[in-house]
């Protein structure tokens, strides 16, 4: 029996794996296909990210850095508002080569990676949970027994199906592409176009320009890409799709059942970006959570949200405004853009006084 099986390895089942294994423990990951795809994701992230991968994978990974975002309440067209910072404020990534690197990292620890193997039914018992696991290739079913599951298995788990752990309050559709030509920009753009959320524009270095959009179901998501793309004047490739859940939800666990990342709905609601905040929830997992004893779970409720529950708070709190009339955004732009002092990943930084204090001397 194995102490933790994690199931899905993106960032959330890789960390997790990685310091669970590294703490001593038994742990084998499944992840249902190749590791890092299919790709759904900007791989916008904060320069945290570089704290979690070893210092030789960074120039393999890195791609771009932002100095800052360029808002518009209509296309291309319409006037921007920048937002900066003198000192880099994020980079952009391979996402692919991120998920790659991370699992790497828990299989030096020690953890047993495996692709290709599908969790297709789990059991929770009193004294342990059984997994039933499909392998790619292979016909029938292989049972796994387990003291515990972390669900690290994104934004639509069969994990937190499985058990009966609450969905997300709100799912978001993005979509993503891209064109080939190098570009070096050090801003984003950002298009406060799409229903309740955005539309985007990254400038990706040597990999080329990423457009994208989210927006709740129900939106003709597609139809609101050919727009941005058309008042772009591009035509793109390699369209990607994927969920953006909202949380943060009431409950992550069971007794011997957890959730970390987009299983759990821990993303930042005012831009849908997880890769950081999955993989501080899977840190206080693994400090945490002990196999043998169901009541650590409670542990791991209580720390990732004294981490990340403020943060997600106040990121609602700054989605609002993407729904505010018009004129009124254009005014809150034009009066708030400049040089700004946030941290990418801490929407407390924007509310913190002395950055309310700078905005509105
Ligand atoms: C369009 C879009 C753009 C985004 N851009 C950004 C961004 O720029 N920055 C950012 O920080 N975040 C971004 N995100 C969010 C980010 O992708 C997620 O928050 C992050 O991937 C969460 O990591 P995770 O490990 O929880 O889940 P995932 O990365 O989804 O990993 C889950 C893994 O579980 C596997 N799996 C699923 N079911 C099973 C099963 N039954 N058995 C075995 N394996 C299974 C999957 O194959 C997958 O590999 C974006 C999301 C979207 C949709």
């Amino acid at each position: 029996m194995y102490d933790f099986v994690v199931v899905g390895v993106g960032p959330a089942g890789a960390r997790f794996a990685r310091r669970a294994a590294e703490t001593g423990y038994d742990v084998l990951a499944l992840e249902k296909g190749t590791i890092g795809t299919p790709l759904a994701c900007s791989g916008h992230v904060s320069t945290d990210i570089w704290n979690y991968v070893p210092e030789a994978a960074k120039p393999e990974l890195f791609q771009n850095r932002i100095y800052g975002a360029n808002f518009h309440t209509g296309g291309p067209h319409s006037d921007p508002h920048l937002f900066y910072k003198t000192d880099e404020i994020s980079n952009v990534i391979d996402r692919v080569g991120l998920d790659r690197t991370l699992a790497d990292c828990a299989r030096n620890a020690g953890a047993d990676v495996r692709e290709g193997h599908t969790v297709t039914d789990i059991d929770e018992r009193a004294d342990r949970v059984v997994l039933t696991v499909s392998v790619a290739g292979e016909s029938g079913t292989q049972t796994v027994e387990a003291r515990m599951v972390a669900g690290c298995d994104g934004p639509i788990s069969r994990v937190r199906n499985s058990v009966g752990l609450p969905e997300p309050a709100e799912t978001l559709h993005g979509v993503l592409a891209f064109t080939d030509e190098p570009d070096d920009g050090d801003h984003v753009d950002v298009h406060l176009t799409a229903p309740r959320f955005f539309a985007w524009r990254i400038p990706r270095g040597a990999a080329g320009v990423e457009y994208g959009l989210a927006a709740p179901p129900g939106t003709e998501v597609t139809e609101l890409f050919e727009q941005l793309t058309d008042s772009y004047g591009v035509e793109t490739d390699t369209f990607c799709s994927g969920a953006i859940p909202i949380g943060p939800p009431e409950t992550v666990t069971t007794d011997r059942v957890f959730l970390i990342g987009d299983a759990a709905a821990q993303t930042k609601p005012f831009t849908g970006g997880g890769i950081l905040y999955s993989m501080t929830a899977a840190d206080c997992a693994a400090r945490h959570i002990q196999p043998d004893r169901p009541d650590s779970l409670d542990i791991y409720e209580s720390a990732w949200r004294q981490a990340l529950s403020s943060e997600i708070r106040l990121g609602h709190l700054i989605r609002r405004a993407y729904s505010l009339p018009e004129p009124v955004q254009r005014a809150g732009l034009t009066a708030l853009s400049g040089e700004i002092g946030v941290h990418m990943d801490k929407p407390s930084s924007f509310f913190s006084k002395a950055h309310l204090k700078r905005l509105f001397s």
